[in-house]
């Protein structure tokens, strides 16, 4: 690329993952220049590596990847079907059970949703951004510094060159340096624990249905992929972690298999150990002047209910909506009134799920005895109250 002093474009987007890939590209139809600045080098966007993130993907994120063009860049083997889902409490038997819905968006289906690894999606997003001439990628350097005023949004990055834009989208992460840099606050809970994910091979079926085990102690969920293969995530106090860690790969199949009473059979280690601080992020404000966040920027969800990227293509879909639309009749692209529509309708769905999903978490790792006993009745009431249940399960085709 060229060495130009100051980068003139319409929208400067601060991180080149999935949702920073997939904003861009929704946007470009639009006819706005976008610059996507990303720390990591190009090649490394092109051929991401595997990092133990099985993505559990919904209906409504299926059909904006198909109409992204990132779905079909997927290869087929490797879009796992998820039929249902079961959640255990503790030692208990009894089992909260989604089953696989004959419905989803008005269509027929014999899925609950799809898994698809975080590196399949990254690689999609790219190759997808990169069919469009009107996305400029800027990759191997970061941003050191942004500043907004009434008429432009100006980046300085690493290596001195300056980006001026009419919008500053942050797609840097839940840990975004740039929505610390825009004075947007942020809510953020540090549950003090780990997640470790793992692929595991085992001589049982899986019968493609996730589960979930909130046992005393730490929490295993199990993503079914290809029928003797399966992404364990094991969420455990992170002081505790290492006891894991340091098992090899017997050890470790011994340990899950006990964990899980066996139901997989025997178990051989797939891939290596991937871990992630489980910390749960939610801004205060999706904007500011000349500015917004989107994807993990904007909401970093607890894991558990597989919200995280689903809600990132949303916002990506909502404000690249909004900027196609002012664009298309010559309007300021980040006026303050599209700005804020972009927040209120992101927001509306984000606020009742992060604080949804962590008080769920809260309850289902607290062992206190009444704590126990509330856990089960949860789930119970879920189980036996329509309305509850086809709430939940509406949540997770999308
Ligand atoms: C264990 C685990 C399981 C998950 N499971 C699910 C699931 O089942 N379903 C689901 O929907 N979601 C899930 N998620 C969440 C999902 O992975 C995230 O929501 C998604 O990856 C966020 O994408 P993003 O683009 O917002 O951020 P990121 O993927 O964090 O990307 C941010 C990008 O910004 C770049 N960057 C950062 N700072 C700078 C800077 N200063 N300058 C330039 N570039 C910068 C980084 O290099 C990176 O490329 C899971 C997450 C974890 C950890």
């Amino acid at each position: 690329m060229s060495q130009e002093a100051t980068i003139q474009t319409d929208v400067v987007v601060i991180g080149a993952g999935p949702a920073g890939l997939s904003f861009a590209r929704a946007a470009a139809p639009g006819g706005v220049r976008i610059t996507l600045v990303e720390r990591s080098p190009e090649s490394v966007l092109a051929e991401p590596p595997y990092d133990g993130r099985e993505i559990a993907l919904t209906h409504k994120s299926k059909e904006l990847m198909q109409h992204l063009g990132m779905w079909d860049r997927v290869p087929e083997n490797e879009i796992y079907k998820l039929k249902d889902a079961k959640v255990v409490n503790g030692t208990s038997d009894y089992q909260l059970h989604f089953p696989q819905p004959d419905r989803a968006r008005g269509k027929p289906t014999d899925t609950l949703g799809y898994l698809i690894s975080n590196h399949n999606i990254r690689r999609s997003a790219y190759e997808a951004a990169k069919t469009q001439d009107n996305i400029r990628f800027v990759c191997g350097v970061g941003v050191k510094e942004v500043k907004t005023d009434a008429d432009k949004a100006s980046v300085t990055l690493d290596d001195g060159r300056q980006i001026e834009a009419k919008l500053l989208v942050a797609a840097d992460s839940r840990f975004s340096q740039t929505r610390r840099q825009l004075g947007i606050s942020a809510d953020m809970h540090d549950f003090g624990r780990t997640v470790i994910v793992v692929r595991m091979r085992h001589t049982l079926s899986n019968n493609h249905s996730a589960f979930e085990c909130f046992h005393y102690g730490r929490t295993l969920a199990l993503l079914p992929l290809e029928e003797h293969l399966t992404n364990c995530v094991i969420t455990i106090d992170s002081h505790r972690a290492d006891s894991i860690l340091s098992l090899n790969p017997e050890e470790l199949a011994a340990d899950l298999t006990r964990q899980l009473g066996g139901r997989l059979g025997e178990m051989t280690q797939e891939s290596e150990m991937h871990t992630y601080p489980l910390v749960g992020v939610h801004a205060n404000a999706f904007s500011a002047e000349r500015s917004a966040l989107i994807g993990d920027a904007a909401v970093g969800m607890h894991p558990v209910t597989a919200h995280g990227f689903n809600l990132g293509l949303e916002s990506a879909e909502i404000l690249a909506r909004l900027v196609a639309e002012a664009a298309g009749k010559g309007k300021d692209i980040a006026s303050p009134v599209l700005l804020a529509r972009y927040q209120r309708e992101h927001m509306f769905n984000t606020r009742p799920l992060y604080h949804g999903t962590n008080m769920m978490v809260k309850l289902f790792t607290n062992e206190s005895p009444p704590a126990k006993v509330l856990r089960s009745l949860v789930l119970r009431l879920s189980n036996n109250c329509p309305p509850i249940k086809q709430a939940i399960s509406r949540q997770l085709t999308g």
